[in-house]
């Protein structure tokens, strides 16, 4: 008789964007002539760069013919790719990897989700909260946790509060912890550390024998000096640290599909018998077991957003989503509300005006101004009384959207 994995009853439904899609649904229903803008979206609007398209059109032309046909690749991702990757990322940055250190894949989302099982099951997790789910619910599938509490969290989770009163700025936990989440810049806060801030973390990991797991998907927003791209750019990382990257926020990729996930040789964790193991062949095993690699036509697209004009046409995207971020953060702060992130991600998280709760702002927002952004406690229960917008809409929709807040929305 085959029995179930219990975890995944542990899981609540998809409540969050199920019921955001049956509210709009029926403010439209009551509401037929409204034009409802969303400002919840969380993908990629914009386009491919030219550069990214003719690199792709030629790739198809290459597996018409016998003679330059390709099946399969490396599971790990082509050497011409993993190689722009090194000398354009990182090594302007002063960081230096082998290309064995570096996996190419079809997503962060199933690289932050996957790499949970190179992990025992005793580990404890730590996650920043609010942040985006697929950390908590692949560990919940796992087993790692134990039942979703009253409180709204899981037991066997470190939950790390991120909010105004801490500045985003999460504390080292108490107890001690294995494993530890973190985005930066952040979904949904928008906010990021500071090398100082993050030094703070690797030390930790390093005097705990911990493992961060640095999902930098949002890397290419940051527009301040002192912000790190990569968590290698803090002293004694390589250690400690495992590093997802993506092309979807940058340079549109989140319909086409590559990432990256870096995994230095030098990150180790305990055997059973107290021996020290490097994880990167652990994750090689399990990349080359599960996965068959990213096609070649889409890495020869992602090893044009290394050509110059390919760097160039992505800094233009991120250009103009920062731009939909500032008027939506000017706008919000124009009108007294208090506005975090906005600088270095496409995301504006806002504290609710009057201690509202997260779904009555959403209510509000709809009814009041036929906006639709994103309930903050979707995102963890420290996100209950914080609504999130996002800068991926159209320059117009998001400059109408941000007009209506300010002459309609009573605040
Ligand atoms: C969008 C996003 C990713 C990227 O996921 P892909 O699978 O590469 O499209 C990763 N992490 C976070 C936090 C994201 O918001």
């Amino acid at each position: 008789m085959a029995t179930i994995n219990e975890n995944y009853l542990k899981l609540p439904g998809s409540y969050l964007f199920a019921e955001i899609a049956r509210k709009v649904a029926k403010f439209k229903t009551d509401n037929p002539s409204a034009n409802v803008i969303r400002l919840g979206i969380g993908d990629v609007t914009r386009p491919l760069p030219p550069s990214i398209i003719a690199a792709m059109h030629q790739a198809v032309d290459e597996m018409s013919n016998e003679a330059t046909f390709r099946g399969y690749g490396p599971e790990q991702g082509y050497p011409f790719l993993i190689q722009k990757i090194i000398d354009t990322d990182y090594i302007p940055r002063g960081i230096h990897l082998d290309a064995d250190e570096v996996f190419v894949s079809d997503g962060s989302k199933s690289d932050v989700g996957n790499i949970q099982e190179i992990f025992g099951l005793n580990n404890t997790v730590a996650i920043t909260d609010p942040v985006y789910p697929v950390y908590l619910d692949t560990n919940v599938m796992a087993g790692r946790t134990a039942d979703l509490g009253a409180n709204g969290r899981f037991g066997n989770v470190v939950y790390l509060s991120c909010n105004a009163e801490n500045n985003f700025i999460p504390a080292l936990p108490a107890a001690k912890v294995d494993l530890i989440y973190l985005c930066m810049p952040n979904n949904p806060t928008g906010t990021t550390l500071t090398k100082k801030q993050l030094k703070v973390w690797v030390d930790y990991a390093r005097e705990q024998d911990a493992v961060i797991l640095y999902d930098a998907a949002y890397e290419a927003y940051i527009q301040e000096p002192d912000i790190p791209h990569s968590i290698y750019e803090i002293e004694g990382a390589k250690e400690v640290a495992i590093e997802f990257r993506s092309f979807s926020k940058n340079a549109g990729f989140t319909g086409t599909r590559c990432a990256f996930t870096v995994v230095p040789k030098a990150v180790t964790a305990l055997t059973a018998s107290g021996r020290r193991q490097p994880l990167n062949p652990l994750w090689n095993r399990r990349q080359t077991t599960k996965f068959n690699g990213v096609p070649y036509i889409v890495q020869k697209g992602a090893e044009a957003v290394y050509t110059a004009a390919g760097q160039h046409q992505i800094k233009e995207l991120i250009g103009y989503y920062m731009a939909n971020a500032k008027v939506i953060r000017d706008g919000l702060l124009s009108i007294g509300l208090t506005v975090f992130g906005g600088v270095n991600a496409p995301y504006i998280w806002l504290k609710t005006p009057q201690g509202m709760d997260s779904w009555a702002f959403f209510d509000k927002l709809l009814t009041e101004a036929h906006l639709v952004g994103t309930p903050g406690s979707g995102f963890g229960p420290s996100g209950e009384g914080y609504f999130r917008l996002t800068a991926f809409g159209n320059q117009e929709n998001t400059r109408e959207a941000i007009e209506r807040i300010k002459t309609r929305l009573k605040v």
